[in-house]
């Protein structure tokens, strides 16, 4: 079969969760279109409550999808369940590890559930590969957060999947872990595996993601390359260290300030409509010697905040 043009695809993905006694009904994914390109590493982002571990858990097969298609490798999930399954591996949000299996057992029992033969198993190079081979015949109940961590992204990858979803991955983990778990995660990339991965760190999004979705109550509000995301906000800041430090920021006509450390300030404007001369001007204008300035890009966190802080007016 050729290789697909999409790991995933999701069409008119709608899950809601039924109302119970104490719960109104929940509309979590309200119609979801997404297609995630093969070899990308994809970053679906969205605030607390937006869907993204209800999308996850319908890709894992864990949450049954209320209507609209999946395709995962291009194996439809109603139709091949089986092998779009095995297409995926899911690091999940919760660390779920036996506490009485050694991380080397507990591959073993995963790679016997996915029906892995013996001979293609890769048990020794996935401990060496998450820095867990000095800790493969300890029980899981001994090993660090960050470790039992690394073993659930190895049980993801016993089957050998062309696509690894993680689940908020580096929630919890120190600077350093995060930094080996990534380095694994993008050397998988660079073999060919596609990444999913949610993640609250915007910063990690954006330094490791090609594509990104963010996902806001239920649906898809932007879909597209982390460089034309960052390229949307036509916003730039100035920040402005003045010779006196300033106790709150100064009001500047046309311009949005904020104080930052040190009496230093930010002022933020648009490039279609000003100019950093201007903003300097106005500066001036308002009686400031200026003493140093800064110039900073839009972050994905200004994008971010941009596409997902509502902005229709209460109606009254
Ligand atoms: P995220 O992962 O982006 O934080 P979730 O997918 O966990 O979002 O949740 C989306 C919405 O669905 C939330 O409003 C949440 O409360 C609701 N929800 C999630 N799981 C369940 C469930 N099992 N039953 C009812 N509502 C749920």
């Amino acid at each position: 079969m050729d290789l697909p043009e999409f790991a995933i695809e999701a069409t008119g993905l709608v899950k809601t969760y039924p109302a119970t006694k104490t719960t109104p009904e929940m509309k979590a994914l309200r119609g979801i279109d997404l297609a995630i390109p093969r070899g990308s590493i994809f970053g679906l982002l969205g605030p607390n409550g937006a869907g993204k571990s209800t999308f996850i858990n319908t890709l894992a097969g864990l949450t049954k999808k209320t209507s609209g298609t999946v395709k995962i490798w291009g194996r439809d999930i109603d139709t091949h369940p089986r092998d779009a399954r095995a297409a995926i591996g899911v690091v999940p949000q919760e660390i779920a590890a036996d506490p009485f299996f050694t991380p080397r057992e507990s591959l073993e029992v995963q790679a016997g559930m996915y029906a892995v033969p013996r001979k293609e198993r890769r048990t020794d190079e996935l401990l060496a590969a998450l820095g867990l081979a000095d800790k493969a015949n300890a029980y899981v109940r001994q090993l660090s957060g960050g470790m039992k961590r690394r073993l659930m992204v190895a049980k993801a990858m016993v089957h050998n999947p062309p696509v690894l979803i993680l689940d908020e991955p580096t929630a919890g983990v120190d600077v350093e872990l995060r930094r080996q778990l990534w380095n694994y995660v993008v050397e998988l990339n660079r073999q060919g595996v596609t990444i999913v991965l949610t993640t609250h760190y915007l910063e990690e999004a954006q330094a490791l993601c090609d594509q990104i979705a963010i996902v806001n109550k239920g649906q898809v509000v932007a879909c597209e390359s982390t460089a034309s995301l960052l390229g949307r906000l036509d916003t730039r800041s100035v920040v402005v260290t003045p010779e006196t430090p300033v106790e709150a920021a100064p009001a500047l006509a046309g311009f949005e300030t904020k104080l930052r450390a040190g009496g230093a300030f930010s002022v933020t404007y648009r490039t279609g409509q000003s100019s950093v001369e201007q903003v300097l001007a106005a500066v001036r204008a308002a009686g400031l010697r200026i003493r140093d300035i800064a110039t900073e890009d839009p972050s994905l966190e200004d994008v971010f905040v941009d596409l997902t802080t509502d902005k229709t007016p209460e109606v009254a």
